[in-house]
């Protein structure tokens, strides 16, 4: 049922491409777009490269109702030759099918997605930045697209493909970050969508993230939904301790989303010979090992800043300052080796890049 057919549409008027000095985050795209449609009699089917322009949808679509989509985010990088290359990809790919499997809309031919992605690349790799740290931001997204108004899965989908010159995320070098622990508002709870990434879950945590923003935060720790106990996850990032010999990580629970970037750091750390727990921990937990000196660095993980080094946690009236609210040397070392990994400058004994 399924067509494996890509057709190329290339666009008759060429957009003017952004100084990469100047590139912010998400506001420029490029000429051409990846569409492909579904439906229940044809399958996946229809899949093109088309000049960028915007979708024409029914008001009646199901997603603007009950929000049924799902999205990625990965990033293309150009290696010293000037080629585009691609950071674990298939992990993307594949965690877009565990969250269409979470929001019953049906699922892709791996391969074929990333045969149509390379081609996307390849068309408008011109669009790559050059500038130390910039790169192609990939958004793939599914939207549910039936026009009808009862509460079901849709029986129709449009998959875009979509790209953005984006900004070096450090601009004066990797700078950590205050955070505060978030008491209310919860992002995500067991059985719910926390593992998928679905635009409810980002909705959901606007709120949060006005409050904090407000009073002089750039994140909040998210702690889980039930017991606001157990820390799950640092705004949009998976996060990561080190406290004393041993780098601890929530473990995967349903609830957070499993990040590529958090998957390499631990595969990384291991290969450095440096233990890794992937366990429950709690706030408490975390304030009692701070209060014995044994929590060196605190970092979040994630595709947009790779390694985020968090200098201040507040909780309630404790203030935690983690390596003199500096960036710590295993945060700077793990930086350096994924972005030299991402950008071709180190070899890549993973076999993540393709
Ligand atoms: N958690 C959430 C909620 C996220 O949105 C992201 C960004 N995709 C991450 C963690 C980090 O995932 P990744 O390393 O795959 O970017």
């Amino acid at each position: 049922m399924e067509n494996r057919t890509l057709r190329v549409f290339k666009t008759m008027s060429y957009r003017e491409k952004p100084n990469s000095e100047e590139l912010a985050f998400g506001r420029t795209f490029t000429d051409h777009m990846f569409v492909m449609d579904y439906s229940d009699a044809e399958g996946w089917h229809d899949a093109k490269i088309v000049p960028y322009e915007p979708l024409k949808i029914d008001p009646a679509a199901m997603v603007f109702h009950y929000g049924q989509s799902v999205f990625e985010g990965l990033k293309a990088y150009l290696n010293p030759q000037g080629e585009p290359l691609l950071f674990r990809p298939r992990k993307n790919i594949a965690r877009l099918n565990r969250s269409n499997e979470r929001l019953c809309i049906p699922t892709l031919d791996e391969d074929f997605l990333l045969h149509a992605l390379k081609q996307l690349i390849y068309i408008e790799k011109e669009w790559i930045p050059k500038a130390d740290g910039t790169s192609l931001y990939i958004r793939p997204m599914i939207i549910s697209t039936e026009p009808f108004l009862g509460v079901a899965p849709s029986k129709e989908y449009k998959l875009v493909i979509i790209l953005s010159p984006v900004g070096a995320y450090y601009k004066e070098g990797i700078n950590p970050i205050k955070i505060a622990v978030e008491n209310d508002f919860v992002r995500a709870v067991r059985g719910g969508t926390g593992e998928a990434k679905t635009g409810g879950n980002y909705a959901s945590s606007l709120k949060a993230q006005e409050v904090a923003g407000k009073e002089g935060y750039s994140q909040v720790l998210w702690l889980d939904g039930v017991e606001k106990r157990y820390i799950e996850e640092v705004g949009s990032m998976n996060v990561f301790f080190k406290i004393g010999d041993e780098v601890v990580t929530p473990e995967l629970n349903g609830s957070i989303l499993s990040g590529i970037t958090r998957s390499s750091v631990i595969q990384l750390l291991k290969h450095w010979g440096i233990s890794v727990r992937e366990s429950k921990i709690t706030i408490d937990e975390l304030y009692q090992e701070y209060q014995k000196g044994n929590v060196e660095e605190v970092f979040g993980s994630g595709t947009a800043a790779v390694i985020s080094p968090i200098g201040q946690l507040d909780w309630n009236d404790h203030k935690m300052f983690f390596n003199n609210g500096q960036t710590g040397k295993l945060s700077k070392e793990l930086y350096e080796t994924l972005t030299g990994i991402q950008y071709g400058r180190l070899n890549d004994p993973f076999n993540w890049i393709e």
